[in-house]
């Protein structure tokens, strides 16, 4: 996915991590670190906190990645709510701990931020970003996708115009959003490559192992549940194991279709469970 050079086997997988919300938690996220490195992905990026507030721990671990694991790190990172000043600092902590490739987003707004701080904000949208960063950095810039488009577009040809803007302003690779049903994200290659999106786009899965995480995933992600997924639920949501092994089991089913289909790869959202991860790999 980068341009580096990294000396570890692709599998074609990507991971996402998160950073553990108390720090004595945070202990346990090396060893996480560790074991999904050994599955060899292409690259583990870090989600950024929303506003910020452990900004410096997406740092921390997306530099233990690069540098202890050698596995390329991706840190994400938002622009909503910052400066160019906060931005600057942010990349240069990037630089000093060995970070060479970022998520550039725009970031949800924070719900303490008034209209009117809204309204000023310096970073409009991703690709202000994307802009900044390629003008004062030279860092490797991933961006976010939406195959069954983003939720405040008025219209996905709206949407996918944005996404271009994006992509011309420098994202070399696209990371998409969650998606349950792999007919949105062929239809979305198609019409992205239509108007000229090119670059590679890795696509989101989300293994859903609890009743409960589908509807915490659906109310924040948008995306559709296929009448096949909540039949899953309704069947086994009642029994802990057997919803693990279906939603495990209904993932694989929907990575292989995606493999067979010669995407460019596939990103797990892996919510820093190693056994789900390593099951899926397993199974693959
Ligand atoms: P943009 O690309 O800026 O798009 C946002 C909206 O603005 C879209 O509707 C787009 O069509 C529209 N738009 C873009 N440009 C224009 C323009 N010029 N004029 C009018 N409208 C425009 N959030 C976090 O807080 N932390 C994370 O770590 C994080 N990781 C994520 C990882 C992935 C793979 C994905 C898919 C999302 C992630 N998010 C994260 C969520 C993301 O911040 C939100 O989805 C956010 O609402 C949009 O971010 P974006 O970068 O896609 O925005």
């Amino acid at each position: 996915m980068s341009e580096k050079q990294t000396n570890h086997r692709k599998s074609g997988l990507s991971f996402e991590v998160f950073p553990p919300k108390k720090d004595e938690e945070f202990e346990n996220v090396y060893q996480i670190l560790r074991d999904l490195g050994a599955l060899c992905p292409d690259f583990i990026s870090c989600t950024y906190g929303a506003g910020g507030s452990r900004a410096g721990k997406t740092i921390e671990i997306t530099s233990f990645i690069q540098k202890e694991l050698q596995i390329d790190a991706v840190a994400h990172i938002t622009c909503v709510g910052f400066t160019k000043k906060d931005l600057a600092e942010n990349c240069a902590a990037l630089r000093e701990a060995g970070v060479t490739h970022v998520l550039a987003l725009r970031g949800d707004r924070p719900q303490t931020m008034t209209d009117e701080q809204y309204d000023r904000r310096e970073f409009h949208y991703a690709s202000d970003l994307v802009r900044y960063l390629k003008e004062h950095t030279d860092l490797i810039i991933s961006g976010a996708c939406y195959p069954e488009k983003h939720f405040e577009a008025p219209s996905f040809e709206e949407d996918l115009r944005h996404l271009k803007e994006k992509v011309d302003a420098g994202v070399s690779s696209l990371i998409s959003q969650m998606f349950f049903d792999n007919d949105f994200f062929y239809r979305f290659l198609d019409r992205a490559a239509a108007i000229g999106i090119h670059v590679p786009v890795h696509a989101g899965i989300m293994p859903i192992t609890t009743a409960k995480q589908l509807g915490t995933t659906v109310s924040l992600s948008g995306s559709t549940v296929p009448k096949k997924l909540a039949d899953l639920i309704a069947t086994y949501g009642d029994d802990k194991e057997d919803m693990r092994k279906a939603g495990i089991a209904y993932a694989v089913e929907q990575i292989r279709d995606l493999q067979e289909h010669g995407v460019d790869g596939i990103h797990i959202y892996s919510m820093n469970k190693v056994k789900t991860t390593t099951d899926i790999y397993h199974m693959l």
